[in-house]
């Protein structure tokens, strides 16, 4: 059974825009778009988000720069400003932390917080997610989304129901209502290729998918399967992962072009697992879980993890064999990386038995 957890998803509205919009009130009632302005850059660039009124022109994030121009000729175009952008995060993230130490951290603007147990003793999530989002606008003056529900899953649907400055409420009697009507492609999970699978299935919407027999999910999806049909019927157990990297030894590296081809990907494999190789041996360490993060041009960082039973070898050849496995979970077609990382984690000294040895030696 599912435990009653009271979990918030917290997402800044349009927020490079917003900022942008804050900090210089000419803007506000113009469409805004946060890119390079294509007529000064040989028509490159991708739209890293815009403003809502932009978007009713049809602009969206990840578009290119270009056709964003060709759907809103009058928009005004503003180069991100990524270190400021990165500085109000802090700000924000900041608060949260004056709510709940159980905050995991999805982007720069988005975030889950568990506040089953929380430093205000507010007992009721939806009193405690208005406070919140009040005291957001109070100390950044920008607006937020949240999303109340008992599971992540089910936060973060939530958080994007009413946007902009939408404060909604899923309770587990109001599940079904919830979640039957909604479009297969918001379910956690299903990407581009998925969508296709499932429509080939007759699944639509949520109701078409708690037809489905969990072994017929599973033999269609594999792995993925069970996760679906434990989604539609509203469980997720995953818990916030507030502190994802407890003992851990990596490197990351940022990259001013965005990388678009998979052997510069492994360019970057090969460079960071011969580091990290060599950087466990030397300290007598191996792990047992490696972690890749990928972060694209707009800003959304995905990390991927493997966990053996066994340590991985600290060998440069077997970690760049997993972490470009991990990769390709991530980004199968379509590369765009603008960050990229490869983490051990689950660490532990190398060959205890023959530190006890010496021991008793
Ligand atoms: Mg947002």
């Amino acid at each position: 059974m599912e435990k009653k957890r009271k979990i918030i998803h917290i997402d800044m509205d349009a927020f490079y825009a917003s900022i942008e919009m804050r900090d210089n009130p000419k803007w506000r009632d113009k469409p805004l778009v946060i890119a390079r302005d294509p007529r000064h850059s040989g028509g490159k660039g991708v739209v890293a988000t815009a403003n809502y009124i932009a978007r009713s022109y049809g602009v969206h994030s990840a578009m290119a720069a270009a056709e964003a121009l060709e759907k809103c000729p009058d928009a005004v175009f503003k180069t991100p400003d990524f270190p400021k952008y990165r500085k109000i995060s802090a700000e924000i993230h900041t608060i949260f932390h004056e709510y709940t130490d159980i905050v995991e951290p999805i982007a720069f603007d988005e975030a889950y917080l568990d506040v089953t147990v929380n430093k205000k003793n507010i007992v009721d999530p939806v009193v405690l997610a208005h406070k919140l989002q009040w005291e957001l606008f109070e100390k950044t003056h920008l607006t937020s989304s949240a999303g109340v529900s008992y599971n992540k899953f089910l936060a973060k649907l939530a958080s994007d129901y009413h946007k902009p400055i939408g404060l909604t409420v899923v309770h587990q009697a109001d599940v079904s209502d919830f979640l039957l009507p909604l479009p297969i492609e918001k379910f956690r999970g299903v990407g581009k290729k998925t969508v296709l699978k499932m429509h080939a299935l007759n699944i639509y919407t949520g109701a078409d998918l708690i037809k489905k027999s969990e072994a017929e999910l599973i033999a269609n999806f594999g792995k993925i399967g069970y996760f679906f049909y434990q989604c539609v019927r509203g469980i997720d157990e995953r818990p916030v992962e507030w502190q994802r990297e407890r003992k851990s030894i990596g490197n990351e590296r940022t990259y001013d072009q965005v990388l678009t081809t998979i052997e510069e990907v492994d360019d970057f494999l090969n460079w960071a697992a011969k580091k990290l190789a060599g950087t466990l041996q030397e300290r007598k360490l191996h792990g047992k879980t490696l972690v890749i993060k990928v972060r694209n041009s707009d800003f959304e960082t995905i990390t991927k993890r493997l966990t053996q039973n066994d340590f991985f070898k600290n060998d440069t050849e077997i970690l760049v064999y997993y972490g470009k496995q991990l990769f390709e979970q991530i980004q199968s077609t379509n590369i765009n990386v603008r960050l990229l990382g490869l983490t051990m984690t689950g660490l532990a000294p190398m060959a205890d038995e023959d530190k006890q040895l010496s021991l008793w030696g």
